[in-house]
C-alpha cells in the first residue's frame, strides 16, 4: 500500500521546509516539495495541513517487561504497552532489565521486545543487567551481540550507586571489550549503557576505564547525568571532551527538589557553555520505578516512569529555555541513531523507514503517530493496540 502524505512541514530533524512524502513498503520512497500521481495508482492521501513532521522518536532506555521491585515484589512494575509508546511518538525502543536480574531475565526481556515488533514498532535490546557479571542470552556477551540480531549492546550495568556490584575497572573494561568484539563481528555500534548512581565517585571508574583500556569512549553511555548537580557537572565536562552523555527525562517533584536537573533544560545549559549536542541523548527510564529514598536509605515511596516524558522534554526545551525544535530534536532522534547503530532511523530521509510523527506547530501536541509505514495513532488516539489493550 502507498501513502501520499502531502503538506507538512519537515524536520529532518534538520528543517526542509514543506515538502510531500510518498511512502511504501515501511519506507519514504520519495520526499519532494510536490509529489502528483497518475489516478489509476491507488494511494491513501493524508493532508497534513501544514503540521510538523518529525523523524519517529528513539527511546534506548526503557523498561519494556516491567522494573524496579526495589521496594519488595509487590513494587515490580508491570510490562509496558504498545500504546503507552506509540502515544508519545516512540517508534524505536532499547528495551533493557535494570536493577533486578533475577526474578527478571533476558529471555523474557527478548520474547517482550519480540511481542513489541509484532505489534508495529520498531525494538531493541541490551544484554544483561545492574549486577557484573552479567546475565545473558547464550552466556557470552560477545555471542549475544553475534547472534541475537535484536542485541546491540549492555546494560544497563550500575556504577557509583549502593545497588551496584562495585565493579572494579577490570571488570568495566573487559565487559567493554567483550561488547567491543560481538559489535566488530557483527556489524554493530556496540554501547555500554552505564546507570550513574549518586555516589561522589561519579564518572572516576569510567574515567580510569578510559584512561587504562584502549576501548574508545563512543562505546560508553553513561546515563541518568542529570540526576543531581554535582553528577551534571561531570556531564558537562565529560560531554565537552567528546563523551556521550543521556540524561534522564522520567521524573517526580521530589527528585527535583532535591536538585536533579530537569532533562530539557541540560541543553540550554550545555548550549550556554559552547558544549556541542552530538553526543547528548535523552531516554526515559520508561517503565522503571522512581523509587524515593529516605535520609537512611530506606524507601519510602514509588512512581513509574512514562515514555511520554521523552517528547515532553524536547517540548519543553523549546517552550521554556527558547532552543529550537532542530537544536533539540536530535537529542531524541539522529543522535541515538548514531550512536547506538540504528540503521534506517533518526532521521526523515528518502529510504530511511517510514518512522514518523506528526505534531501541531502551535503546541507541539502529538496528532499522529506512523511507524514502519502504518498508522499507529491518528488524531491524537491510538488506532493500532497491543493484543491485550
Ligand atoms: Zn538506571
Amino acid at each position: 500500500m502507498l501513502t501520499l502524505l502531502q503538506n507538512v512541514q519537515v524536520y529532518a530533524p534538520r528543517f526542509l521546509g514543506r515538502q510531500d512524502l510518498l511512502l511504501a513498503g515501511g519506507k519514504i520512497c520519495s520526499m519532494r516539495e510536490c509529489i502528483r500521481l497518475d489516478s489509476n495508482v491507488p494511494v491513501t492521501v493524508v493532508d497534513g495541513e501544514g503540521r510538523y513532521l518529525l523523524p519517529g522518536f528513539i527511546d534506548c532506555h526503557v523498561h519494556i517487561a516491567g522494573g524496579g521491585g526495589e521496594g519488595g515484589f509487590a513494587t515490580r512494575t508491570p510490562p509496558i504497552r504498545l500504546t503507552d509508546i506509540t502515544t508519545a511518538g516512540v517508534t524505536t525502543v532499547v528495551g533493557t532489565l535494570g536493577t533486578d536480574g533475577t526474578t527478571r531475565s533476558m529471555p523474557e526481556l527478548l520474547a517482550k521486545a519480540n511481542a513489541l515488533e509484532e505489534e508495529g514498532i520498531t525494538t531493541f535490546i541490551q544484554t544483561g543487567s545492574y549486577h557484573l557479571p552479567l546475565r545473558t542470552l547464550t552466556g557470552s556477551v560477545t555471542d549475544d551481540l553475534v547472534f541475537i540480531p535484536k542485541v546491540i549492546g549492555a546494560g544497563e550495568v550500575a556504577v557509583a550507586d549502593h545497588r551496584s556490584s562495585c565493579p572494579t575497572a577490570q571488570e568495566l573494561a573487559r565487559l567493554a571489550s567483550q561488547v567491543r568484539l560481538g559489535a566488530m563481528l557483527a556489524g554493530k555500534a556496540g554501547t555500554v549503557n552505564l546507570h550513574m548512581g549518586d555516589s561522589r565517585r561519579m564518572l572516576a571508574l569510567l574515567e580510569e576505564v578510559l584512561q587504562e583500556s584502549d576501548i574508545p569512549m563512543r562505546h560508553f553511555v553513561p546515563t541518568h547525568m542529570n540526576r543531581n548537580p554535582y553528577l551534571f557537572e561531570k556531564a558537562m565536562e565529560y560531554a565537552a571532551k567528546g563523551g556521550n552523555v543521556d540524561f534522564t527525562t522520567s521524573t517526580v517533584p521530589a527528585y527535583l527538589e532535591e536538585g536533579e536537573i530537569a532533562a530539557y533544560h541540560t541543553l540550554k545549559r550545555l548550549k550556554e557553555k559552547g558544549i556541542p549536542l552530538a553526543g547528548v541523548t535523552f531516554t526515559s527510564d520508561g517503565q522503571g520505578s522512581l523509587p524515593r529514598f529516605n535520609e537512611q536509605g530506606e524507601i519510602c515511596g514509588l512512581d513509574v516512569g512514562k515514555v511520554s516524558s521523552l517528547f515532553q522534554s524536547v517540548a519543553d526545551a523549546v517552550r521554556k529555555d527558547g532552543l529550537t525544535l532542530e537544536e533539540a530534536l536530535p537529542v531524541i532522534t539522529e543522535n541515538p541513531a548514531r550512536i547506538y547503530g540504528l540503521q534506517g532511523k533518526g532521521h526523515v530521509e528518502e529510504g530511511f523507514d517510514a518512522d514518523l510523527v506528526l505534531v501541531e506547530p502551535d503546541t507541539l501536541a502529538i496528532h499522529s503517530v506512523i511507524a514502519k509505514g502504518r498508522f499507529m495513532v491518528r488524531d491524537g488516539k491510538a488506532v493500532v493496540t497491543g493484543a491485550y489493550h
